[in-house]
């Protein structure tokens, strides 16, 4: 078990400046997703921890000491990478053995973690086999259970799931949850897949050009952005962004669209916008706060608005709808049965207790 700390880490490749000055804590036992669009930096924070790559600049402890100066296998941390890197001539049993074997474990302890991994992993049918004759998703359970029984203080993950179809990727998400649950270790997994971070993580930590940019639970991440980066990043369908101005009359925040419609903001959501009388905002809107308007009386904070249908993507569960609103395209995400077909006219509620409001120039949340 290790607590991970990082303390003004940077690191340049020539110069591309790949982490920038990163402090970031993570506790004992934590679930820690990092999480963010190609090129900003997950990797390389990750490999960094591993010792994998030496940081320009900055201190890395594990457990409350400084690794700096230990080599990777020094580090009491396990690794699990996309590509698996089993090796192919050995078996199952001897791949998932291996690193014990190195460490000149004895035979009976080896044997032991092996069947102990291979019982909780369901692999232990699968033990005299070599890694051709394994699926992808039954390769990424030895390459995990290789790293299950080192005992390691500290489990990293680089993008596991990425090379596996889509329903062996929700499968094996499941089991990599069940499998922190169990042994509880510190684990830090890299992903670009917001759905993968939202759903793993105990705590998000999102990284854009190599520094933080917003760090939290998932769902606070998510209900409560910081900046459009964040509130873009995090959702499927992404959240509607619709330009707009605030119109402050007294006690009342109106936001005015473009096409001149307006929405008045519930009351909870106006008290820091007073003096923002004519500011530019976007108006963040998500798709899961649409509903179908049924003649059942509004919560407070939620209206009523009356659109034409567009574009209709059922998925079984929910119908993706375009529609205009402000006069801009945005996606309400509806109940299967909410639409029948293109061209119709809609009525909708929006639920503005949830909005969040982008200032355009800064990028930040202002309420
Ligand atoms: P991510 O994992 O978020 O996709 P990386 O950590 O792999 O991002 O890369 C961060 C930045 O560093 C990118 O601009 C990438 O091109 C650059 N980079 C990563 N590894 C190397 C390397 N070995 N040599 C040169 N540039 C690199």
């Amino acid at each position: 078990m290790a607590d991970v700390k990082l303390s003004g880490v940077h690191k340049y490749y020539g110069n591309v400046h790949a982490v920038r000055g990163l402090d970031l804590t993570i506790a004992d036992g934590e679930f820690a997703v990092l999480v963010g669009p190609s090129g900003c930096g997950k990797s390389t924070l990750l490999r960094t921890i591993a010792g994998l790559e030496d940081p320009d600049d900055g201190t890395i402890m594990i457990g409350g000491a400084v690794v700096n100066d230990l080599r990777p296998r020094e580090r009491n941390i396990a690794m699990v990478f996309q590509n698996y890197a089993l090796y192919p001539y050995l078996t199952v049993n001897e791949n998932i053995a291996f690193g014990l074997r190195a460490r000149k474990t004895p035979e009976l302890e080896v044997r032991k973690r092996v069947n102990e991994a291979a019982e909780m992993l369901g692999i232990g049918n699968l033990l005299g086999r070599y890694p051709r004759q394994l699926s992808g998703g039954q390769r990424q359970r030895v390459a995990i259970g290789r790293a299950i029984v080192r005992k390691a203080s500290l489990f990293l993950f680089d993008e596991p799931l990425s090379n596996l179809d889509a329903q062996l990727r929700d499968e094996m998400r499941t089991e990599i949850k069940r499998l922190h649950q169990e042994i509880t270790t510190t684990m830090i997994y890299v992903t670009h897949d917001q759905v993968e971070a939202m759903t793993l993580a105990d705590r998000i930590v999102l990284l854009r050009d190599g520094q933080i940019e917003q760090q939290g639970a998932p769902i606070e991440l998510f209900e409560q952005p910081r900046t459009s980066f964040v509130a873009r990043f995090l959702g499927s369908p992404s959240i509607n962004l619709i330009p707009a101005t605030l119109r402050v009359e007294g006690n009342d925040v109106t936001v005015v669209f473009q096409s001149g419609e307006s929405l008045p903001l519930p009351p909870a959501k106006v008290t820091s916008l007073r003096s923002a009388n004519g500011q530019q905002v976007l108006a963040g809107i998500r798709p899961q706060h649409f509903g179908r308007a049924t003649g059942a009386p509004l919560r407070d904070g939620v209206v009523r608005y009356s659109t034409v249908t567009d574009l209709i993507q059922p998925t079984g569960t929910r119908t993706f709808t375009t529609i205009k609103v402000g006069g801009v395209d945005a996606v309400a995400e509806l109940q299967a049965h909410d639409v029948g077909r293109h061209g119709e006219q809609i009525e909708l509620t929006i639920d503005l207790n949830r909005l969040v409001l982008i200032d355009p120039a800064s990028g930040l949340v202002i309420a």
